[in-house]
């Protein structure tokens, strides 16, 4: 955590904690997602390294870009860049009830289309797909993110494996 610098708290989940730092090394923002692994099973611990490895194993413009990963004082910590719209959730309640343009929908529907393109091209299920797992960065674009329960597909993942729909 030394090349990082603690600008705020972004969000908090079951895993632990997304933090905003600034990077010593090059000054951009980047969002580290903190997740106490010491007092995990080590089944559970193997199952936060793999949601490294599965963001690690891509690269797509609608994907939120992994940067680095370490483990710390009983934490593993995964470097991402950050998304300065934040999750797609805010975005529609900070709308207070007046509709996006078809337009934009369709545009945001294509990118998340293409966003798992990739991720089902590699055999791997996201499976917690809404609207809070879906990032804005600056420009616009949408990217899809949190792998925190993906799945790398194997010849026994062959039924239904979901959690359960909600939609925003
Ligand atoms: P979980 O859903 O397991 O708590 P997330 O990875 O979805 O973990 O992160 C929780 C929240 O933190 C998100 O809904 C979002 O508000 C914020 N967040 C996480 N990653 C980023 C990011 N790269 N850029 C901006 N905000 C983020
Ligand atoms: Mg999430």
């Amino acid at each position: 955590m030394d090349k990082y610098e603690k600008v705020k708290k972004i969000g908090e989940g079951s895993f632990g904690k997304a933090i905003l730092v600034k990077s010593k090394d090059d000054g951009h923002q980047y969002v580290i997602k903190e997740i106490g692994i010491s007092g995990m099973s080590s089944k559970e611990r193997q199952e936060s390294r793999k949601e490294v490895a599965v963001l690690a194993s891509m690269s797509h413009p609608n994907i939120v870009q992994y940067k680095e990963s370490f483990e710390e004082g009983g934490c593993l910590y995964i470097v991402m860049d950050y998304c300065e719209g934040g999750d797609l959730l805010k975005k529609i309640n900070s709308q207070k009830g007046v509709l996006f343009s078809e337009e934009q929908i369709l545009d945001w529907f294509v990118q998340i289309c293409l966003a798992l393109k990739h991720v089902h091209d590699r055999k791997i299920l996201h499976r917690d797909i809404k609207s809070q797992n879906i990032f804005l960065t600056k420009d616009g674009t949408v990217q899809l993110g949190d792998f925190g329960i993906a799945r790398v597909l194997n010849r026994y993942a062959h039924c239904c494996l979901n959690s359960p729909a909600v939609f925003h």
